[in-house]
């Protein structure tokens, strides 16, 4: 049988979530032993114009030229699968919306910043249709996995949408607030295990918010730890600016 031509892309971004399939270990047999991944910097030439059965997406839609790009790929790939908070939700990218454009581009580029063009930070799904997601800052393998047997197998993959506080309880971890820390988990969305708690760190919303946020649940936990909601505020703008666009 023909496997399936898979092309990766990235935009803004750090290259995490692509090391991490690198670092996939026996997992990364079961999945390219079922695909065809073509050379990606090939693929990202511009002239390239054969047709893909999956286009992996890691990174933030920062510029025009980027908006150009992931629509000429959108109309190459049958399926488009984003990975990692970056092109999910916008992730850290997204902290550039805080400020003006203009601002930027001449802190970043001096007196040469008209050279540079730039656009607010989008999610990827903000730009084209994306078909699936793996969320996540770096995104977490097991979900890849289950998530690309979906898309080889043709039917939908739907993340969690319940608080990462499910995970970390049924995880037995001493809750953060208990240790007078705060903790993004209640609002933003599981799968991931809890990682971050179990490993004894705090919940930044890496995964982006749950769909119908407890915030009432929410703002009791804040009102009963004496903590104010603007330090909640500013701890979501760290990877869920870009929830505002939309
Ligand atoms: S989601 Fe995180 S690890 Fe992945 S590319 Fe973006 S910054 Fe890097
Ligand atoms: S607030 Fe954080 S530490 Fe507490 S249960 Fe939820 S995820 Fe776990
Ligand atoms: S615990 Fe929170 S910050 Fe850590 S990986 Fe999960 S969603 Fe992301």
């Amino acid at each position: 049988m023909k496997k399936p031509k898979v092309g990766i892309f990235d935009f803004a971004c750090c290259e995490g979530c692509q090391l991490q399939i690198a670092n996939m270990g026996e997992d990364v047999l079961s999945v390219l032993g079922s695909i065809d991944v073509l050379e990606w910097r090939e693929v990202m030439s511009e002239k390239w114009g054969k047709k893909l059965d999956i286009a992996i997406i890691e990174g933030s839609i920062t510029d025009p030229h980027a908006v150009k790009r992931i629509k000429q790929i959108r109309k190459k790939a049958k399926i488009l699968i984003a990975i990692g908070s970056c092109a999910t939700i916008g992730g850290v990218n997204g902290m550039k919306n805080n400020f003006g454009l203009d601002d930027i581009r001449k802190y970043v580029y001096g007196d040469s910043y008209r050279f540079f063009p730039t656009e607010l930070t989008k999610a990827v799904h903000q730009v084209v249709k994306v078909d699936y997601f793996v969320h996540g800052c770096p995104m977490y393998i097991p979900e890849f996995v289950a998530l690309i047997k979906a898309a080889l197998q043709g039917i939908p993959y739907y993340p969690p949408d319940y608080p990462v506080c499910v995970e970390c309880k049924l995880n037995e971890n001493v809750c953060m607030y208990d240790r007078q820390v705060t903790c993004l988990g209640p609002v933003t969305r599981a799968g991931c295990n809890s990682w971050c708690i179990n490993n004894g760190n705090i919940c930044y919303g890496c995964r982006g918010m749950v769909s119908n946020p407890n915030e009432k649940g929410a703002q009791d936990v804040l009102a009963k730890y004496n903590i104010p909601m603007e330090l909640i505020l500013n701890k979501m703008n760290m990877y869920n600016k870009c929830r505002e666009l939309t």
